[in-house]
């Protein structure tokens, strides 16, 4: 708006009243153009037909309410028309009703005078650009504020906004909802690795890669971190979030370029649905971060739904947590041991050392129950620290009391992966050695091939300086995992345990034996002592014995037992 031309409409029935007007308007300085209305009707069809600057409203007008018009006027089309009421009558709750519509001014027409109205417009038209541009960066703000910066999703607030309103809606229309919570796994090593630089550039390709599997109605966020979200809504069939999160899960193990390598990450994903067993949105989150924990648990790169019985397994598992932060104090861990059996003569040839805990409510615990969570807080560190000097102890004990058959025993010892990677392994294990007086050469330290294979060359170093001490290390489990020559090659392995899952094939097939007999005939060619594990029968000791394993373990021999019943089975 320039200051020479305003375009006004006058909406006035007193044609005296319009005169004085636009007589007071000519006086002033400015220019203005003036279309004039003689009722409502015709100055609503000029309002909505032209432009204008502002409209002068009279307050009475013979065909409608003025207050009825301004009413019509601001709900229309005409937002940021300029009004001023003109009244004949001085009425402060007439003029107050008016300001409250919308009108920008409440002028007497006795009082107006043509430089008072022009100010009056202009100022108006002003305030309307401020409140205008306050608008915009309000809103601009509130984007920002529901925004993800770096990838430009909704971001965790704009996604709680837009949950709250999705279930309200669901719940009238008894439509479905589904929230899919995605966690990319192991994401932190990633940025660890390549730097946060790269890994921003990855987060950057994830979200527009999730943007083409989402369906429009569908709203995608980023919580924060490597914590992404689809909230669906308007779907038919139960199965359609299961079939987008494997949709998903399938698109992200399409390696990603960094410019210098190529990277693959996948993630693991929690789907909840909207029913009647959910509150409110944050209980969906909750259960599709349950379900997404299981998928992580389960193995990653897969999604999860959340059910009940999913919701007491995690309980069991939070409530085991708690309890076994406490069971190192309150002493209730055991080792047990297994008998190795020499397969020349019978005799016993070593042990292997197996923890048990002592539950005060659950009984006696085998690993399988608590070990994922022993690993999954790290306390499998202090726990297997514990079994390792209890064990050296415990031979070192045996072999004072009866040198003879204990001098030459080997007592092995299970390393988890979580242990292998703390500092200073080799300084516990010789403090340990040292402490209890235990030769190294009686120490035998059971690895997995899944434990080395994270972060090889580190463990390679670690691994290496305790074996040239003399301590043996066998490779656990073998034939369940990779089973990969290099591993043997890269590793200081001198004993290759062979899984029970193979001895259990004994009988069943020419061929699994055949394999069987192959692997022992390599370890031998490699000159490594072959351990048979889980050896139940007769039969499957006499396969072991005839095609060369040097030790047999398993419930044919002996159970794991307690230290005690060890002693009165194998020593006395
Ligand atoms: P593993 O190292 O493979 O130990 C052998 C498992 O097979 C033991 O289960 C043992 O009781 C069982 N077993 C032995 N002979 C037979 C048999 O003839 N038939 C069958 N079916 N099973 C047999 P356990 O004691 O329940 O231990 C399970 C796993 O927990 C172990 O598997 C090991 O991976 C882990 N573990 C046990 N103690 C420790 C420990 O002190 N530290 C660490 N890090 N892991 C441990
Ligand atoms: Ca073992
Ligand atoms: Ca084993």
């Amino acid at each position: 708006m320039n200051n020479s031309s305003l375009r006004l409409l006058l909406i006035d029935d007193d044609a005296l009243d319009r005169q004085s007007v636009m007589r007071s308007l000519r006086q002033s300085a400015a220019v203005c153009e003036i279309v004039e209305a003689t009722n409502a009707q015709s100055g609503l069809a000029f309002a909505s037909e032209q432009h204008f600057d502002a409209i002068l409203l009279d307050y009475r007008l013979p065909d409608q309410d003025g207050i009825e018009v301004l009413r019509l006027l601001r709900n229309g089309p005409f937002e940021s028309v300029v009004i001023l009421m003109l009244s004949g009558v001085d009425d402060e709750l007439i003029a107050e009703r008016c300001l409250q519509l919308g009108a920008q001014d409440f002028l007497l027409k006795t009082e107006v005078t043509g430089r008072g109205l022009i100010r009056s417009v202009r100022q108006a038209r002003q305030r309307y650009v401020i409140e205008n541009e306050l608008k915009e960066s309000r809103e601009q703000l509130r984007q920002l504020s529901e925004h993800d910066q770096l990838t430009g999703l909704i971001n965790r607030r704009g996604f709680e906004l837009a949950l709250e309103t999705a279930v309200a809606r669901v719940r009238r229309s008894k439509s479905n909802l589904a929230v899919l919570l995605l966690d990319l796994d192991d994401f932190k090593s990633v940025n660890d690795t390549l730097g946060h630089e790269a890994g921003d550039r990855l987060l950057i390709e994830i979200a527009r890669r999730l943007g083409t599997v989402v369906r429009d109605s569908d709203i995608l966020c980023r919580l924060g971190g490597d914590e992404f979200v689809v909230l669906m809504t308007n779907f038919e069939h139960e199965d359609q979030p299961a079939l987008l999160a494997d949709r998903i899960v399938v698109m992200l193990q399409c390696p990603i370029s960094t410019g210098v390598t190529e990277q693959i990450i996948t993630t693991s994903i929690g789907i909840a649905l909207l029913d009647v067993s959910t509150n409110n949105g944050d209980d969906l989150l909750k259960f599709a971060d349950v379900a997404m924990y299981q998928a992580k648990q389960d193995g990653r790169n897969q999604s999860r739904f959340y059910s009940a019985s999913l919701q007491e397994t995690v309980e069991f598992r939070s409530l085991m947590k708690n309890d076994l932060y406490k069971a190192l104090d309150r002493e209730e861990f055991l080792v047990f041991y297994q008998a190795q059996i020499n397969s020349v003569d019978g005799s016993l040839g070593g042990m292997e050392a197996l923890v048990r805990w002592q539950h005060p409510r659950f009984g006696l615990l085998s690993p399988i129950a608590f070990m994922s969570v022993a690993e999954e807080t790290g306390l499998i560190v202090d726990i297997g620290n514990w079994v390792l000097r209890q064990s050296c102890q415990q031979l070192k004990e045996w072999q004072q009391r009866f040198p003879a058959k204990c001098s030459n025993l080997v007592v092995a010892v299970n390393l988890s992966a979580i242990q292998i990677k703390q500092i200073g392994l080799a300084k516990l294990v010789f403090d340990v050695l040292a402490e209890s007086g235990l030769d190294a050469g009686n120490l035998e330290l059971e690895i997995t091939e899944s434990a080395l294979i994270r972060d090889p060359s580190s463990s390679v170093a670690v691994l290496s300086a305790i074996a040239e001490q003399g301590i043996h290390f066998s490779l656990d489990d073998f034939g369940t995992g990779y089973s990969s020559l290099d591993h043997l090659k890269l590793f200081p392995v001198t004993v290759l345990k062979i899984d029970k899952g193979f001895i259990s094939t004994i009988g069943d097939s020419a061929k699994s034996e055949r394999l069987l007999m192959a692997i022992i005939a390599f370890a031998k060619a490699l000159e490594m002592k072959v351990v048979a594990e889980g050896v139940e029968t007769k039969e499957q000791a006499a396969f072991c014995i005839r095609y060369g394993c040097d030790l047999l373990q398993g419930y044919y021999y002996s159970r794991p037992i307690p230290a005690s019943e060890f002693e009165a089975a194998f020593l006395l």
